[in-house]
């Protein structure tokens, strides 16, 4: 047993239906695989009996937690790595492509989301369980107010799908919010038809006064500006990918 530490953000999964119910979201064609925060191994398991996976690279915080993997599994294909996932170097690991899972730590879920947009042409499939709120944000289509910065960013490069909703009630010790399994897959867009960089800072820019519109908000960013366009009077949830690239080219 590993004593639950809140701190981690260490909720383990009860249920080994709902674990392979979430490892067979992972596309079978992908071999490299990475588990974020496998805690007690309940989806390590479910991921060792994929004979298509050739490699599985555990990334755990937790020291208890990596002496109880370090003590119930053996397997020539696995390997544990006792690390924070947020500071680790996913290209001098993974090499070429690798994909993520993982049954998040909630805490950090937007950093991994972030990190998973820089390293994006390396990493071609991510299955996360989240929390529900998170997962409808990241999912959620344009003109809803859950549409947010990383709704944006990682939908530019991803074609995100909502798989299922779970209950708190198949984890020890039950979160106080619901969960849900999320899967991205990154799409044909190799780069986008604007400078990403600037892409990146009008998106954020833009949502950190949401409420304004675009030609108000976006004042922090470029001072006062002159120019008239119909996209400066809507506001930042009003707004598609192709749309925020638009909205970034009358920038450059
Ligand atoms: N996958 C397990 C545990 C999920 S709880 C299960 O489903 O039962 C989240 C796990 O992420 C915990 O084991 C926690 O120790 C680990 N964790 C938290 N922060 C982390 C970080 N920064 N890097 C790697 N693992 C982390």
């Amino acid at each position: 047993m590993v004593r639950p530490k809140k701190h981690l953000g260490q909720h383990f999964l009860k249920d080994a239906n709902i674990a392979r119910k979430i490892t067979a979201c992972l596309d079978t064609k992908h071999t490299t695989v990475c588990e974020i925060g496998p805690g007690t191994g309940i989806l390590t398991q479910s991921l060792l009996e994929r004979e298509n996976i050739s490699e599985l690279t555990l990334i755990e915080i937790d020291t208890e937690s990596v002496e109880y993997l370090n003590s119930h599994f053996s397997d020539d294909r696995m390997k544990i790595l006792e690390a924070d996932f947020l500071k680790t170097n996913l290209e001098e690991l993974f090499p070429s492509d690798v994909v993520l899972i993982g049954n998040f730590p909630y805490n950090i879920s937007s950093q991994i989301f972030f990190k998973v947009l820089e390293n994006r042409n390396h990493i071609p499939e991510v299955v996360g369980m989240i929390q529900k709120e998170v997962a409808e944000r990241i999912a959620s289509p344009p003109g809803n107010k859950t549409y947010g910065i990383l709704s944006v960013l990682l939908q530019s490069w991803y074609d995100i799908e909502y798989c299922f909703t779970v209950n708190e009630t198949v984890f020890y010790p039950p979160p106080k919010v619901k969960s849900a399994v999320i899967r991205l897959r990154r799409n044909k867009t190799t780069a986008l038809d604007c400078d990403e960089n600037l892409f990146f800072k009008v998106v954020k820019t833009a949502f950190g006064q949401r409420r304004k519109t675009l030609r108000n908000a976006l004042k922090v960013l470029f001072g006062h500006f002159e120019f008239d366009h119909p996209l400066l009077s809507q506001r930042a949830e009003q707004l598609s990918v192709s749309e925020f690239v638009n909205l970034t080219k009358l920038f450059e």
